[in-house]
């Protein structure tokens, strides 16, 4: 497993409630938007289709009892850090009714 030195997530800090974790992912609550964020245990980016189900799965997993069965959706855009592979769980914002 490559790490990163300068890398908030590679240093894997317990300074949020971690939801889940195994050998090749973690879910923890992330520090910015206190928020599910599954983060792969490695810092790349490069990951198979199936390592992205996995994670996709996990994080969902977590997300569905977080949110309690309210609507939410994965978002893997990566703003802060770009080369370590994570995604959070968002609120699927409310449809406008006007
Ligand atoms: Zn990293
Ligand atoms: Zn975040």
């Amino acid at each position: 497993m490559a790490k990163d030195a300068n890398c908030e997530l590679c240093s894997e800090e317990r300074i949020t409630p971690w939801l889940f974790e195994d050998d090749n992912f973690f879910v923890a609550m992330c520090a910015s938007c206190d928020l599910p964020m599954v983060v792969l245990r490695d810092h790349r980016v490069d990951l198979t289709d199936g390592e992205v189900a996995s994670m996709r799965e996990v994080l969902a997993t977590e997300a569905k009892k977080y949110f309690e069965e309210k609507p939410f959706f994965i978002d893997e855009l990566m703003r802060q850090i770009p080369d370590h592979k994570h995604m959070h769980a968002r609120r699927r914002p409310q449809v406008p009714n006007f």
